[in-house]
């Protein structure tokens, strides 16, 4: 029996499996990811360095690029893919506990993936949030501003910076949504890692958590991880072909 197999043996016989994902899941859709080899910061270094949440805070000259990336994100006409789809299909068969998602684009949802098992724990670029008030809104409706001639829009409530809701270096993840991702890591009886290079802490440290809780971890993913010691099994093919083998007849 080869990896995949086995793991669809693993799949076959759980009954809550917690996915975490990574920008890796979403690069089949268009998205690039940032540290594999075609990934925006493996380009160019320089744009790590500009996802600072204090730089953001600090520097409108920093706002108003990034509300102009914002306009042309990717995510706005990405469309899900087969990775994504198959996490649909583990879903449809009663299998899945959680899909805890580091990614920011919406895709799990998209493609059908019901809203309360998806965990967003780096937050969506679907909404704005204002750092004085902490109110959400649609991105649309800011992005529209932008559109309009406002380089760096104000929090129409507050006047306070408005911020797409994601979360980036230096800024801290909302403890809720971190406690909700830890409990559906503690609670799996298998814990699926994909598309992540498992650098980012402390979305990581839920492979630990499910470890320690006795689920065993499988790691997908083109590139090595420092989680692969850990893994029972790691498979580094594509993803948008392993993911439907490993899900293909639970039903
Ligand atoms: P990462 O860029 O650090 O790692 C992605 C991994 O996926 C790489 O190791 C790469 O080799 C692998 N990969 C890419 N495409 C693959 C494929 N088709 N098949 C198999 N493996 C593939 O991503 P990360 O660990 O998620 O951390 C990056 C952070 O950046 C996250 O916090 C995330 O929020 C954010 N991000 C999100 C998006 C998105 O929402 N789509 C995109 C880029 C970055």
């Amino acid at each position: 029996m080869d990896a995949v197999e086995r793991v669809r043996v693993m799949m076959r016989a759980s009954t809550a499996v917690t996915v975490l994902t990574g920008a890796g899941i979403s690069t089949d859709s268009g998205i690039p990811d940032f540290r594999g080899p075609n990934g925006v910061w493996t380009r160019n270094p320089a744009a790590e360095r500009m996802s600072s949440y204090d730089d953001y805070v600090a520097d409108p000259a920093v706002r108003r690029n990034a509300w102009q990336s914002r306009r042309t994100h990717p995510a706005w006409t990405a469309e899900p893919n087969e990775g994504h789809r198959a996490l649909v299909d583990l879903e449809s068969s009663g299998r899945l506990r959680a899909i805890v998602t580091q990614n920011i684009d919406g895709l799990h949802q998209r493609a059908g993936s019901s809203p309360d098992k998806v965990i967003e724990v780096h937050g969506t670029i679907w909404e704005t949030q204002c750092l004085g008030c902490w109110a959400r809104a649609p991105m649309a409706e800011t992005l529209a501003r932008v559109d309009a001639g406002e380089d760096d829009p104000p929090c129409l409530l507050c006047g306070g910076i408005l911020k797409s809701a994601t979360i980036s270096f230096g800024q801290r993840l909302d403890n809720d949504v971190l406690e909700v991702a830890a409990i559906a890591a503690e609670s799996c009886d298998l814990f699926l890692a994909v598309g992540s290079s498992l650098t980012v802490r402390p979305a990581a440290g839920l492979c630990d958590v499910a470890v320690d809780a006795g689920a065993p971890l499988i790691v997908i993913n083109a590139q090595e991880t420092p989680y692969d010691d850990l893994a029972t099994e790691v498979i580094r093919e594509p993803i948008g072909e392993i993911l439907p083998a490993v899900t293909r007849d639970l039903a």
